[in-house]
Parts: structure tokens; sequence; C-alpha cells
């Protein structure tokens, strides 16, 4: 029997389960042929770093499979049970895909394959959404109860990597996507060995600093696995296993990353059980929260989005996504925090913004993560919480070494100034703007409006 292994958002050959069922079904004479289906409804809004990401990731693949990976391009409800048909399989495999849009797809293939079963094994994640649930019932809404219950939960080991695969070979493929134009931005390199010698790197390296690092943008003190993570090149499995090779009690440094960790899989189980709430605030009473529009509106936007708001740690944020189609996650708390609080635009707005410019862009993470910082998502919605950009900035980018990379109208200011240029002795460096707006000022605007919402 021929098995048809779809491969999604699992670019990788190691701990993969779905592999491995493909590999079973087929038997001993039995082949596996590998497909990737570049789907315009995915591959349209993506933006160019996350389709050259995708592309280059699909480059190694097809080389780690000595060539068999089959691309086609088109809707998969039409392209999966037409190759299915040609190549006589009796059974295509899938890791799951949890988000709002794989689901229906999946569905619709489902529908479309008719009698050729679609075998969902495995998912992204290292406990498939939608399986902790409070004792009640139903679904956590804050992250610490969640991530007790994902701790406790227990999980596979890591699958197995199979020696030999039976690739099916000869069948037509297209050429990979088109390559896009970057503009310079520099990505991580791509696919599965690279995902792993970046996480060795920052095991042996750089993990044990990592409790007092990873909120400082001004070093480099995170993994930078999430776009391998969003890809599928490594499973978080494979990370936790690692980590659990420590004996004994949980060293500080795992319990830090591995609570990162669990952050992807709770926004990723919110989504499961409210795909709604990738669109819509997830506190409905937040849903009256004014926000501004119109042409001054736009204009702020434009000034956020081009890294030139006059406050130093946002636009070394908005250059850097620019830069590196990343951002350092303190970073984006600040930048996000900016764009809701102190220019009082919809977070939906800045979460499209990233989604088109992130090379990890994910929409459970991207999404609630805007709603974190926004009050309108999980946990005790800190409504309350503005982050002053200027105490930020001084207290984890001390001596202003992040500003100075992404901002070089400023690289002459000293550490005392870096961060507050309109206090330098000569004044805002000449190229760089005033702040648009006065953040004492926006900070009690935010809050007014949202104690209104809060007590209507
Ligand atoms: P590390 O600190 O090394 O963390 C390891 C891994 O844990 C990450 O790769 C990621 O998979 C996961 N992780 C860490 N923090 C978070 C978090 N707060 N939420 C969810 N997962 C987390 N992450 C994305 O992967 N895609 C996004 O589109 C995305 N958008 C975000 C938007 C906003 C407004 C905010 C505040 C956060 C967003 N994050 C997103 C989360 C976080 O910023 C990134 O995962 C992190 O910066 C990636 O860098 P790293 O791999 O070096 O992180």
């Amino acid at each position: 029997p021929t098995s048809l292994l779809w491969f999604r958002r699992d670019l990788r050959l190691g701990d993969h389960p779905a592999l491995l069922a493909a590999l079973e079904a087929a038997g001993p004479q039995g082949a596996v042929l590998p497909l990737f289906v570049v789907d315009p409804a995915l591959w349209r809004p993506s933006g160019a770093p996350r389709r050259q990401f995708l592309r280059d990731c699909l480059a190694v693949l097809r080389e780690d499979l000595g060539g068999a990976l089959v691309i086609r391009g088109g809707d998969p409800a039409g392209v999966v049970p037409a190759l299915a048909r040609e190549i006589g399989a009796t059974t295509v495999h899938v890791s799951a895909d949890t988000g709002p849009y794989g689901r229906r797809r999946d569905a619709a293939v489902e529908r479309a394959l008719g009698a050729t079963p679609l075998v969902r094994t495995g998912s992204p994640y290292a406990v498939t959404p939608g399986r902790i649930t409070k004792s009640d019932g139903s679904p956590f809404r804050v992250f610490s109860p969640f991530a007790r219950a994902w701790r406790a939960h227990g999980r596979r080991a890591p699958a197995p990597r199979p020696a030999v695969v039976p690739w099916l070979t000869g069948t037509a493929s297209d050429d990979l996507p088109p390559a896009q134009d970057l503009g310079g931005v520099r990505l991580p390199a791509a696919g599965e060995d690279a995902a792993l010698a970046a996480w060795g790197r920052f095991r042996e390296e750089r993990l044990p600093d990592y409790p007092g690092t990873r909120n400082r943008p001004d070093t480099d003190g995170t993994s930078r696995l999430s776009a391998y993570l969003k890809y599928g090149c490594v499973h978080p499995r494979t990370l936790l296993a690692d980590l659990d090779r420590t004996d004994g009690e949980e060293p500080e440094p795992v319990r830090r990353f591995t609570d990162e960790l669990a952050w992807r899989e709770f926004y990723a189980d919110v989504v499961w059980h409210r795909p709604e709430s990738v669109r819509e605030p997830l506190d409905p009473r937040t849903g009256a929260i004014p926000y501004d529009s119109g042409p001054a509106a736009d204009e702020l936007f434009a000034a956020w989005a081009q890294g030139r708001t006059g406050y130093p740690i946002v636009d070394a944020g908005m250059r850097q996504l620019l830069g590196e189609a990343y951002v350092h996650n303190r970073v984006r708390m600040i930048v996000a925090s900016f764009l809701v609080k102190d220019l009082h635009l919809d977070w939906r707005r800045g979460a499209r913004y990233f989604l088109q410019h992130l090379v990890d862009g994910d929409l459970a993470s991207n999404n609630h993560g805007w709603q974190w910082v926004a009050g309108t998502g999980t946990d005790a919605s800190p409504y309350y919480r503005v982050f002053d950009p200027t105490r930020q900035g001084r207290q984890f980018d001390p001596e202003g070494d992040y500003v100075r990379r992404w901002v070089p109208e400023l690289r002459d200011l000293p550490a005392a100034h870096v961060h507050e240029p309109w206090l330098a002795p000569g004044g805002v460096p000449a190229g760089y703007p005033e702040p648009v707006v006065e953040h004492a000022a926006e900070r009690e605007v935010a809050l007014a409006r949202y104690q209104r919402v809060r007590s209507a």
C-alpha cells in the first residue's frame, strides 16, 4: 500500500508521530509519498519574511527527503484528494492543525477524500490543544493554573526518527514557491538541522543565564526558536525531553524556559476552545473600549509602524521588526502597549501588522499576546498596566545598546539620555523625531477609557 504524508506545520523528520503512522500504514512492502500544498489562503496573507522562510524550509526538507517531496499549489480540498487518487493512497496522514482555518480546511479535505481516511497523529504542541480542562470541564482562562495542569498532564516520549523511509518517487511536483523580495531582512537558517543546532547552542551557552537575560533586548538571551517552532522544524516535545534530562529538582532556567513553551500551548488551547478570539476580545466586556480612527490616527499608526514615534525603545523595536522580521518579547510588549494605550489604536491593527512582518508570526501567540497587552484577553486583564516606554527602556536596555543598534540617529547619545533624547544637552539629535504624543497624558486618557467601560 501507499500512504500519503501531508506536511504542514511539521517540516522535520525527527520526533514526527504522523510520519511513523504513515510508515506503519504503508507496511513493509509499501511506500510513503511526502506532500506539501502551497495553499493560497495561507500563502497570500503571510508577508514576505514568512513566505521566504517557509520556502527555505521546504527546500531543506526536499533535500532531506532525497528529492521526494511533492509540492503542489491550490486549495487542499482539491489537491489532496486528487493526488491520493493519482497514487492510489489508502490513507492520508497529518499532524492535527488546531487553529480555526486549519480545522475548517481539514474538515473540507476529509469530506472530499470520501472513503480514504485522513489520519491525524500528534499536533504542533506537547499537549494537543483541548486536552486539558478545569475539573468542571471548562477551559482555562488564566495562565498559571493552566501551566500547572499542563505540567501535570504528562506527555508522550519523543517519537524515534525512522532509519529508512521508502519514499515514493517519480510523482510530478511543482517548483518551490517563488522567492520573495526581502528588502535586506536577514532570516534565520531554515530547516530541521538548523533548528536543532540553534537549540543545542542555546542549551549549552545561554539557557543557564536565561532567567536573568530573557528580558534584556540588549543581550542575546533567548533561544530564537520561535520561527522553528512555528513551522515545526523542531517539536516542543523534543525540547522538553532534553530539559527533563536534568536530574532531581527542576533548575530555575529550565522552569522559566518551560513556562515560555507553556504560554505557546496555553494560547493555542484558548484558541481551540474560543476560535473567534483571534478576532474578537476574549473578555466581552472590553469590546466597548473605544479606539481612535481617521486621518490623525492613521498618521500615528504610520509613525509607529516605521519606528518614528520619538520614543527610542518603541522605535528600536519597530525597526527590529522591519530589519529582522523578529522583535524581542519584552519589546513586543512595549510597542504593543504604546500602540494601544499611548496612541489609542485598536490592537487588531497592530496584530495584523505584526503578522505581515514577523517570521514567527503565529495567529494564537500573536493575537493573544496583543490581547494580553490590550487588557482584553486572558489572565486578570491588566488594563491598568500601561508600559512607560522610557522607564522600560532604562530598566531593560540600561546602557542603550539595543536602541543604538536599531536607531542610528541616537548612536552618539550616552546611556543617560538615549531613552530620553529630548533631555540631551543639544536637544533631540538631527533626523530623529520629537515624541509624537506625551506618555503621561495619554496614559490618563487610556485609563479613563478603560475605567468607563469597566464601570458601565
Ligand atoms: P524564548 O524566550 O526563547 O522562548 C522560547 C519559546 O517559547 C518561543 O520560541 C515561543 O515559542 C514560546 N514563547 C515565549 N514567550 C511566549 C509568549 N509570550 N507567548 C507565546 N509563546 C511564547 N510568539 C510567536 O511565536 N509568534 C508570534 O506571532 C508572537 N507574537 C507576539 C505578539 C506580542 C504582542 C507579544 C507580546 C508576544 C508575541 N509572541 C509571539 C511571543 C514572544 O514574544 C515570542 O515567542 C518570543 O519573543 C520568541 O523569541 P524566542 O524564541 O527567542 O523566545
